[in-house]
């Protein structure tokens, strides 16, 4: 498999394409943005630990029967994935009430909801990616109805694996946000894709309740690299530097 030329880059991560059309190598970077942008800066080795971290994650995944992107670790910043066209829709899933939650709607934070709440965002950086209804995906095309479902099926199913593997190793699964793409390769199946990380994540401490994530560096908390890599101890990661 040979690497070829960058496809596109985005605030956290880069694609570059390889000699198999079907095929691109995800690279994530150290860089570190928030507020739609307007808070930038880096996180020492995020890049290494978000790749091992999701890497794992998918791999696990995968093992339990939730189909998604990922194909291999390549060592350090990357690995490999299948090729898919992202839909524009961002799956936010929250177990406790944080960030938007409370900012929005008053909720305590930490307060844990009576049953996991799946929201819906519509990708768009110009707009600061608006909340959306099931109604707004289905009627502007972004989804159809029947991956729109798959999409809440599966949803549920990785809460249930993330929960559990997150409450082994002492850490509260808050909310989280994921993405899906249809598969180039195979008549645009859809399967989880790009990351999950403690940049997507929030990660609480179970005893502490101490921020394990990218909440350090949004809210300027300090030690964003130090949580970075508790979480990757925790889980058993080797994170080389
Ligand atoms: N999230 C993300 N990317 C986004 C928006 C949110 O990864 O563009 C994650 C975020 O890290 C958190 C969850 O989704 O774990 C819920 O985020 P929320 O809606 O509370 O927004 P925020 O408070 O981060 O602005």
């Amino acid at each position: 498999m040979e690497k070829r030329e960058k496809l596109y880059e985005g605030k956290a991560k880069v694609l570059f394409a390889t000699d198999d059309p079907d095929l691109v190598i995800q690279y994530f970077k150290d860089d570190a943005t928030a507020f739609n942008g307007e808070k930038k800066g880096t996180i020492a080795d995020k890049g290494v630990v978000n790749n091992l971290m999701s890497c794992r994650l998918m791999q696990l995944l995968q093992r339990v029967g939730l189909p998604n992107h990922f194909v291999k670790p390549l060592g350090g910043r990357e690995q490999l994935v299948r090729r898919v066209e992202i839909v524009p829709v961002e799956v936010v899933v929250r177990n406790y009430s944080a960030g938007s939650l409370v900012r929005r709607l008053g909720r305590p934070e930490g307060e844990q909801l009576a049953r996991p709440l799946v929201e819906f965002y519509y990708k768009s950086d110009a707009l600061g990616d608006p909340l959306v209804t099931v109604d707004h995906i289905e009627l502007f095309g972004w989804a159809e109805d029947d991956e729109l479902e798959q999409i809440v099926e599966t949803t549920h199913r990785i809460n249930d694996v993330l929960l559990t593997v997150f409450a082994q190793i002492d850490i509260q699964l808050v909310d989280y946000k994921l993405e899906f793409g249809r598969l180039t390769a195979d008549r645009g199946v859809i399967v989880l894709a790009d990351e999950i990380s403690p940049d997507t994540c929030r990660l609480w401490d179970i005893h502490t309740g101490q921020k394990l994530d990218k909440d350090r560096f949004r809210l300027d908390l300090g030690g964003a690299a130090e949580a970075y890599q508790e979480v990757a101890r925790r889980m058993g990661l080797a994170v080389e530097r």
